[in-house]
C-alpha cells in the first residue's frame, strides 16, 4: 500500500472518532460555560482575597473522626439520603448558573441540613471547594459539622478525611438553621441552600428578596451577623429567601425539596434570562 492510500485509510478510521469527541468537547463547553454565569457581578471583596491566596475557610476547624466511625449504621443511612437530597439540589443550582465558579476554580454555592444526632441538632454540610462539573458524593464530599462555636469561631467535624473541610459558609448555614432556632417562629427550617450568583440591590429589587446593606468577606462573623440581621426583620417563614450584599442568596426550607422548590420558582427563571 502506498503511503498516500495508507494515510487516506488512517483518516477514514479516525476521522469519525475526531469529530464526535470535537463535538463533544464544544458540547462540554458550552455546559461549563454555563456553569460559569455570574449575571454580569462584579468582583468583590472575596474574589479579591481568594485571588491573593487568602483561606477560602476563616475559622478555626477541628477534625473528630470519620463519619463512618461518629455515626451507627441507621444513623449513616439517614446521613446518606439526607446528603443525596442536597446533592441533587446542589446540582440543580450549579447547572442553572446560580453557583458561579470562583476564582480558585471551586463552586461558589453550598447547602446543608440539620442532622439530630439522638436529641443533638448537628450540621450536615456539603465540602469546601467543591469541584465544578460533579455531583456531589454521599460519602466522600460531605463533612458533619458536631459543633460551631461561634465566640471561638471554630467547628468540629467529622468527614472522609481531615483534609476535607465543611464549606466556608458554615458560618452562614449555622445562622440560618441552628442560630435561629431561638426565635419564637411559628415552624423552622432544617435546610438551607446558597449560590454567589444573585447578590446585588438591583436583583433583590427585582425579585421581591431582602437584601442586607453590609458587604462583607465570606466565612467571617460579620457576613454571618449581617445575615442574623436581615432574618431578624423578615422572619421565617413568612420569608425564606433572603440575599447578602456582595455574597449570595440563601434559601431556608422546611426540608431540602423546599429549598430547591424555591429556588426552581424564584430564582432559576432569574439565573436564565
Ligand atoms: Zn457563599
Amino acid at each position: 500500500m502506498s503511503f498516500f492510500k495508507k494515510y487516506a485509510k488512517s483518516l477514514i478510521m479516525i476521522g469519525p472518532p475526531v469529530f464526535g469527541c470535537t463535538l463533544y468537547m464544544v458540547f462540554e463547553g458550552s455546559k461549563r460555560f454555563k456553569r460559569k454565569t455570574t449575571l454580569g457581578m462584579p468582583e468583590n471583596a472575596e474574589d479579591k482575597s481568594l485571588r491573593s491566596g487568602e483561606a477560602r475557610v476563616k475559622f478555626a476547624v477541628k477534625f473528630k473522626s470519620t463519619i463512618q466511625q461518629y455515626l451507627t449504621p441507621a444513623q449513616r443511612s439517614t446521613q446518606r439520603d439526607l446528603c443525596a437530597s442536597l446533592a441533587k439540589a446542589l446540582w440543580e443550582i450549579e447547572e442553572s448558573g446560580a453557583a458561579p465558579v470562583a476564582p480558585d476554580g471551586k463552586v461558589g454555592g453550598n447547602g446543608a441540613v440539620l442532622f439530630n444526632n439522638n436529641g443533638k441538632t448537628e450540621l450536615l454540610i456539603s465540602k469546601s471547594g467543591k469541584d465544578a462539573g460533579k455531583l456531589m458524593d454521599v460519602d466522600l464530599d460531605v463533612c458533619l459539622v458536631t459543633d460551631f462555636n461561634r465566640e471561638k469561631w471554630s467547628a468540629d467535624f467529622c468527614s472522609e478525611s481531615e483534609s476535607v473541610l465543611p464549606s466556608s459558609d458554615t458560618p452562614l448555614h449555622h445562622t440560618a438553621l441552628i442560630n435561629t432556632m431561638k426565635f419564637d417562629w411559628s415552624e423552622h427550617p432544617t435546610a438551607a441552600l446558597h449560590g454567589h450568583a444573585i447578590a446585588d440591590e438591583a436583583s433583590a429589587k427585582k425579585l421581591d428578596i431582602p437584601i442586607s446593606t453590609e458587604e462583607t468577606l465570606f466565612s467571617t462573623p460579620a457576613d454571618s451577623d449581617a445575615l442574623m440581621n436581615l432574618i431578624r426583620e423578615y422572619p421565617y417563614p413568612a420569608y425564606k429567601i433572603y440575599i447578602r450584599k456582595g455574597h449570595g442568596f440563601v434559601i431556608m426550607g422546611k426540608d431540602v425539596q423546599e429549598t430547591i422548590d424555591i429556588f426552581n420558582e424564584k430564582v432559576k427563571p432569574y439565573c436564565s434570562k
